[in-house]
């Protein structure tokens, strides 16, 4: 699977069950990208994520796993992104981001589901 390494230093810390939800969905969506996963602190800043992001080596059993992917569709669609949405979450993760034009899933251990408004994240629970 493309795009797991942090693209600045190659770490791939990315954690089995993240894995095995974006396996159990690219099996109804053939066209699902990968567009991030495992980021380092360095590259996590220069994006500007969150400090405690799912996408950072700090999770997981021994606390040193990415349990976050951000994946899209080539074909992204309102309907086919509502729908990758809601089978994200019938296949085990817990975390749920919906973006513009990608959508976040982790498998931390609280269920949390938002959608990002213009720039702004608004969560549903
Ligand atoms: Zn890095
Ligand atoms: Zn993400």
């Amino acid at each position: 699977m493309k795009f797991l390494k942090c693209p600045c230093c190659g770490l791939d810390a990315t954690n089995l069950g993240v894995r095995g939800v974006v396996y159990a969905l690219m099996k109804e969506f053939p066209d699902l990208k990968v567009t991030s996963a495992t980021r380092c602190e360095k590259y996590n800043k220069k994006k500007n994520g969150a400090i405690r992001s799912g996408h950072l080596p700090m999770w997981g059993p021994d606390g040193n796993e990415c349990v976050a992917m951000d994946i899209t569709l080539k074909k992204w669609t309102r309907e086919r992104s509502r729908k990758l949405f809601y089978e994200a979450i019938t296949n085990g993760a817990q975390g749920v981001g919906m973006y513009d034009n990608h959508i976040h899933i982790d498998v931390k251990s609280r269920r949390q589901l938002w959608r990002s408004k213009s720039g702004r994240l608004e969560y549903f629970f």
